[in-house]
């Protein structure tokens, strides 16, 4: 699921909605039911849901976004891997 936003130009609103890539260019207003136009510019994926990297410790690390295992990997003197 990736958050998108849309445009509904009957409302002129934006709606956030997390959606499936594959359905991302058939959303309907919430609101009123027109289809609504994906925005590009404001596509965030969401890669980051917490997990543990045992690349970083053998202990659970729950990493929540790239800049704290960035953070992480450098109080252990490790290296982003690209
Ligand atoms: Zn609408």
């Amino acid at each position: 699921m990736i958050l998108y936003e849309y445009r509904c130009e009957n409302c002129s609103e934006n709606h956030e909605l997390y959606v499936p890539v594959e359905q991302r260019h058939n959303q309907y207003c919430p609101v009123c039911g027109m289809k609504m136009r994906k925005l590009l510019s404001n596509a965030k994926p969401h890669i980051f849901k917490p997990y543990w990297d045992d690349m970083i410790d053998t202990q659970p690390i729950y990493i929540e976004s790239a800049e704290q295992k960035k953070q992480e990997l450098e109080k252990r003197g490790l290296q982003m891997r690209a």
